[in-house]
């Protein structure tokens, strides 16, 4: 049968590193770029008798992460080890958290700007729907491997560093949701300075199950999941395959066993790892060397720093700038572009014209010379001076995209400067009336064909007083001026 005849049930876990100067559990530097093996200490190594000491910054990120995500945070939580062996955990276990995690619940919206440019969003909202959340808990990274031919390297410093998992209910039905999600969780991140959570650096990385079961059926289908997928594109094309592959199974008549696969991206398909893989096969138990956190007192203090949420600022830039949802969007589904935006729009008499110079002219200018929107030389007040001399009519728009090369190679200048750089500068309308006589007097002929009906002859004449005049004035201005001088 069609797989359209399945129902198709997505969960994730989604790790995410947290933006902290140091360890989970001990003092030493936590990031990324150092030379290997140098942030390490008895206690990140897992040395006999070495103790652990709570990173109580990265329990306030995780609880603010919770509370814009709409979770219950346990007055007690606690600390449970998780055992394993395996080279990248020297103490043999990961310190996590199992039955008492720091967030329980919530949701996490779907964002309509997340979704994948080839799927169809059909709503002006701002969230498509909430996709359900189990819990959040913090826990410590793994140290990285590296794989070569018959050896492996590792670096410890990644080991021992703050580490969120969300993970999800299985609410999530297709890849584009999955990639929405993913999406949307990232922005939050961003939104609320937790995370970078740049899934190429590894910084927030997701494993996701799925299961099929035919229409009608009420249990779920046995759960396959992928681990350690690296960009939201991949997420979905791995689902999209796993679901094609378990839909034609299915068909056969070939049940399907809980397992782990590995997604290979570069050959587009899975290959089955492991089957079955409980929590009770690691051994949990409550950490010994920790107390538990009694939240009370930093759930107190992280009230007070909610930042404004995606939607929240979707809405509020419809409404305080006047900006299409379409441009809204545009924005704040990049955090860097919207302040660059509300910096230079917070002073400007024309937000929305500043709106379409930071979407259009500057990210197009940004994209092809492969900058970032914090690396871009115009400042947003030259930006807005820009934008305030094009309103004036001292530039045309195609004068001012001349401006705007001169400010890129020239930091600092105004604007207005710029401009007079480039010769021009606000029109002497006195000056430009006295040019427009001449060259009507000087070309009567011209002048004659004009008011017997070929308006195509305008340009001319224009193009006559933009050469006869120092500085260059707007040309929009000079037609004006022409034809209101011929009576047209
Ligand atoms: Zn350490
Ligand atoms: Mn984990």
């Amino acid at each position: 049968m069609p797989v359209s005849d399945y129902l198709v049930t997505i969960g994730l876990e989604v790790h995410c590193q947290i933006k902290t100067q140091t360890k989970m559990f001990c003092s030493c530097r936590a990031g990324f770029g150092y030379e290997p093996n140098t942030n390490v200490c008895p206690t990140c190594l897992g040395m006999p008798g070495a103790l652990p000491v709570l990173n109580e910054y990265a329990i306030e990120r995780t609880i603010l992460t919770g509370m814009m995500l709409g979770c219950r945070t346990p007055e007690v939580s606690k600390w449970d080890r998780k055992n394993y062996f395996y080279a990248d955990m020297p103490k043999n276990y990961q310190t996590s958290q199992l039955d008492l995690p720091l967030c329980i619940g919530g949701r996490v919206p779907l964002y309509s700007w997340a979704f994948p440019a080839d799927a169809s969003v059909d709503t002006d909202e701002p969230v498509v729907r909430y996709v359900q959340l189990d819990h959040i808990h913090l826990e410590e990274d793994a140290a990285k491997l590296t794989h070569f031919g018959n050896y492996s390297l590792v670096d410890y410093n990644r080991g021992g560093t703050p580490l969120m998992e969300i993970v999800s209910a299985p609410d999530l039905t297709s890849p584009d949701e999955t990639y929405a999600y993913l999406k949307s969780l990232q922005q939050l991140m961003i939104c609320g300075g937790i995370s970078d959570a740049d899934m190429e650096k590894g910084q927030m990385r997701c494993d996701v199950n799925v299961s099929l079961r035919p229409r009608g059926q009420k249990e779920l289908g046995a759960k396959i999941e992928m681990k350690n997928i690296n960009s939201m594109s991949a997420a979905r094309r791995a689902l999209n395959y796993e679901i094609a592959r378990q839909a034609e199974e299915l068909d056969r008549g070939i049940a399907q066993v809980q397992s782990t696969r590995r997604w290979d991206d570069a050959l587009g398909e899975s290959i089955v790892m492991r089957t079955k893989e409980n929590a009770h096969d690691y051994r949990y138990h409550t950490c010994p060397d920790l107390v538990p956190v009694h939240t009370e007192t930093i759930v107190a203090k992280v009230r007070g720093e909610m930042p404004e949420l995606p939607d929240a600022r979707r809405q509020r830039l419809v409404q305080q700038y006047g900006l299409p949802v379409s441009d809204a969007n545009t924005l704040v589904a990049d955090a860097g572009l919207c302040a660059y935006f509300e910096a230079a729009a917070s002073s400007s008499q024309a937000p929305r014209k500043i709106a379409n110079w930071v979407i259009n002219n500057l990210t197009a200018a940004l994209t092809e010379k492969e900058l970032s929107i914090a690396d871009c030389p115009v400042s947003p007040a030259a930006l807005a001076d820009l934008v305030a001399i094009t309103e004036e009519g001292i530039v045309s728009n195609n004068q001012a995209r001349e401006v705007l090369d001169v400010l890129w190679t020239k930091p600092g200048m105004s604007a207005t400067d710029a401009a007079a750089s480039l010769g021009y500068r606000k029109t002497d309308t006195g000056a430009l009336e006295a040019t427009i006589e001449t060259v009507l007097a000087d070309n009567a002929d011209m002048v004659a064909i004009v008011k017997g009906g070929n308006l195509k002859l305008v340009n001319a004449l224009t193009g006559k007083v933009m050469k006869a005049s120092n500085p260059k004035p707007n040309p929009k201005i000079v037609t004006e001026i022409l034809m209101a001088k011929l009576g047209l």
